[in-house]
């Protein structure tokens, strides 16, 4: 067994650091407060390659792997949560899905200026009545002529009201009651958004329902296999889960540095507060939990390099990282007294970014679910 990162992900992990840490954090309060996107960073990280890390270099991509992915996002979601979950929707779920089930063609147009950080990508499954239960969708994409016309909506999409987003991955019922999946661009006619969603948190990722009036796409714009779009979908959203992890275990180690750096300066009873037992074993405990996170998701993401079974472990990463992540949150703003409670403060952001990862790509619940399910004979 070797823990060792290899040389290009060491190299992924130093730059990026360095990078977010400059790039990034200092932007990442005011980028909440406006719910403004920087996109002179995104353009940065494009040019840095990081959209496009696990993707051969004749698609855009750098030719690295899924464990340099995801040290990636885990260094990006350590300064700002946002940033790190676009990596994971436009390249863990929407790139990935265009790369292994696309044709040269899509993957041509649609795929490399997304690997490249040109365009984002969204990634659209949820509906007012089909939130967990994925498979009960609504959405209909009926063949006319050389056309597929869709109808339907599509709830808390993520990021597809930035400027940037060229398309969505677009799942609906195809009239023989088989799901399918779909490339839909957004200046496709029929398209549209209704209002963006104000959110607790994460205010800059532009979250909107999308609107299917008699959407007219292309057939070529058809992903994959028509009759098993749903199951593209959720292999895919495998990844997703470990992205999630990555990003909770980067959220959670910002959380974490701050509580520690806080801790040695703040003095009580005239002494650091870091100096009481109580505080130290909360940093302890904190820093244990974040370590197992971050070995739970390393692992998920190289079994997957390796082309090996990893639904238990990617749900088991995604479901341990995010109740972690509150966890350390919390006790990071517990640290901080009265002051965590600021907005000022990067910890009560971090408190309140961290809930969503419980919830987005499978809720904890459903995580429990499917890890019940292996356990009871389908795996282990
Ligand atoms: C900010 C934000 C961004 C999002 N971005 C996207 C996106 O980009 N694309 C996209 O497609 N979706 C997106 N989502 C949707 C997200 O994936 C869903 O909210 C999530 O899957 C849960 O679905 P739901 O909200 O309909 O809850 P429901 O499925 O209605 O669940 C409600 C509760 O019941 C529980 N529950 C449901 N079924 C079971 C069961 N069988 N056993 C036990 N408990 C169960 C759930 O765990 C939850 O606690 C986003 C959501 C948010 C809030």
């Amino acid at each position: 067994m070797n823990f060792d990162l290899t040389k290009e992900q060491q190299m992924i992990r130093d730059e990026v650091r360095k990078f977010a840490k400059k790039e990034i954090g200092p932007q990442s309060e005011e980028m909440e407060e406006t719910g403004d996107y920087p996109y002179e960073s995104l353009d940065k990280m494009g040019e840095l390659g990081l959209m496009g890390i696990p993707f051969p270099e004749e698609y855009g991509g750098t030719g690295g792997d899924w464990v340099g992915m995801h040290i990636c996002i885990e260094e990006i979601s350590r300064f700002d949560v946002t940033m790190g979950t676009l990596l994971d929707v436009t390249t863990s779920v929407v790139g990935q899905e265009l790369y292994e089930f696309g044709t040269e063609e899509q993957k041509q147009k649609w795929l490399i200026p997304i690997a490249k950080g040109e365009k984002i990508g969204a990634f659209a499954l949820t509906e007012p009545d089909s939130g967990s239960d994925a498979g009960a969708l609504a959405s209909t994409a009926v063949l006319k002529g050389d056309n597929y016309i869709l109808n339907g909506t599509k709830q808390f999409i993520t990021n597809i009201g930035l400027d940037n987003a060229s398309i969505s991955i677009i799942a609906a019922k195809l009239e023989n009651g088989k799901i399918a999946t779909f490339i839909v661009p957004k200046d496709a006619p029929g398209f549209s958004l209704s209002k963006r969603y104000k959110k607790m948190a994460w205010t800059a990722s532009a979250t909107h329902e999308i609107v299917l009036s008699d959407c007219i796409i292309p057939r070529d714009n058809l992903l994959g296999d028509p009759e098993r779009g749903l199951a593209q979908h959720l292999a895919v959203l495998e990844t997703g889960r470990i992205s999630i992890a990555a990003v909770a275990v980067g959220l959670a180690q910002g959380a974490f540095d701050e509580a520690l750096k806080y801790s040695m300066g703040r003095k009580q009873f005239g002494k650091k507060i870091f100096d009481f037992q109580a505080i130290q074993f909360k940093l302890s405990d904190m820093a244990v939990s974040i370590e197992l996170a971050r070995n739970q998701y390393l692992k998920a993401a190289w079994l997957k390099d390796q082309g090996r079974d990893h639904r238990f472990e990617a749900a088991a990463a995604k479901l341990y990282a995010s109740e972690m992540a509150e966890k350390v949150c919390s006790d990071a703003l517990q640290i901080h007294g009265g002051y965590g409670y600021m907005t000022e403060c990067p910890v009560s952001r971090y408190y309140k970014g961290a809930k969503l990862l419980q919830i987005v790509e499978g809720t904890s619940e459903v995580q429990r679910l499917v890890i019940g399910r292996m356990l009871g004979g389908k795996k282990r």
